[in-house]
């Protein structure tokens, strides 16, 4: 079993040898790499556009359960290009490989060797995302609920990104953002809080040690169910990496997948929100979205999709139940 370090490299030939042997990949890292950027400021939030034309196809993928129906699934190995290399990871039960469409100049999809729903609801899932985070530092790994981003979200995955590129991991490693009032709890390895990011309500997960991590998101996504009173997995996007000793776990929870203004031509928007625009990169497929596209806009963008003030006290106030009939 190789350890992380090596895991690491591992990862990083793989990335080397698929630009190097596979052209779709060549090209397509060599346009995120060259692609045209717009910085906005929400108050004190940085959000990042990127101009990426290679995004419409997901973008623009119809998402209902007969169109997924139809399409192959392309993170199982049958339907995948010979080109495409896999890493195995976590005893042969993931896959690492590099993302073939990507928005970040390392990019890599790191799924189920089974064909199996996305779901977060297996206690071990969040245990591999921790573990994952851990294993490749340079990255942050990132979810998408099967309802809120994932273009197949009948076959579990995560994504990792390229360290940096995400402005709000940097903004919510601040200890200035977490003073007391904000935290829900903690101890002396960690703590669970929440915040409001330009729209973005959100709870983060700070900890040294993996298995109170897993907890504190545990007990949050049956907070969350309470909250929503909905039996499934709650409407999320979470991000998750390492930075020293620390794991950190950011939970987005949702109320909506795409926006009302969806779509193509005058007033519209191509716009497909997942855990990266949480994460403050928005990749705009069409050149209309990313000249026009202004602070105002996604400042109401956040509010529409993101859950709204009163949403966010019922599942602290859920949360804090759940504690309180523990002890
Ligand atoms: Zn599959």
């Amino acid at each position: 079993m190789p350890d992380n370090l090596s895991i690491a490299r591992l990862v990083e030939e793989l990335e080397q040898r698929q630009r190097r042997e596979w052209p779709l990949v060549r090209s397509n890292y060599d346009a995120v790499d060259n692609a045209m950027v717009r910085d906005l400021w929400l108050g004190e939030s940085l959000v990042v556009l990127q101009y990426n034309p290679q995004r419409r196809a997901s973008a623009s993928a119809s998402l209902d359960a007969a169109s997924l129906a139809a399409r192959p699934c392309f993170l199982c190995r049958d339907h995948q290009p010979v080109e495409q290399e896999a890493l195995e990871w976590g005893g042969g039960e993931f896959k690492i490989q590099v993302n073939p469409y990507p928005i970040f100049s390392r990019h890599l999809t790191i799924s189920l060797t089974e064909h199996s729903p996305q779901s977060m609801a297996n206690p071990h899932r969040v245990v591999d995302m921790l573990s994952l985070a851990r294993d490749l530092p340079d990255y942050v790994l990132f979810y998408n609920g099967p309802l809120c981003g994932a273009s197949a979200p009948h076959h579990f995955h995560f994504q990792a990104a390229l360290k940096g590129v995400m402005p709000l991991c940097r903004e919510v490693m601040n200890p200035a953002v977490w003073p007391d009032e904000n935290q829900l709890e903690g101890t002396d390895d960690g703590f669970i809080g929440f915040s409001k990011r330009e729209g973005r309500f959100l709870f983060m997960i700070k900890s040294t040690q993996p298995v109170q991590a897993a907890l504190y998101f545990a007990r949050l996504q049956v907070a969350m169910m309470q909250a929503t009173g909905v039996a499934a997995e709650p409407m999320q996007n979470l991000l998750c990496w390492a930075e020293g000793d620390d794991l950190y776990l950011v939970v987005f929870p949702r109320r909506k997948h795409r926006p009302d203004c969806y779509g193509t031509g005058p007033g519209k928007l191509l716009v497909s929100p997942g855990s990266t625009e949480m994460g403050g990169l928005w990749a705009l497929a069409e050149r209309k979205d990313f000249d026009t596209i202004t602070a105002d806009v996604l400042r109401h963008l956040y509010d529409e999709i993101c859950i709204d003030n009163h949403m966010a006290v019922r599942i602290i106030e859920c949360f804090q139940q759940e504690s309180f009939q523990k002890k």
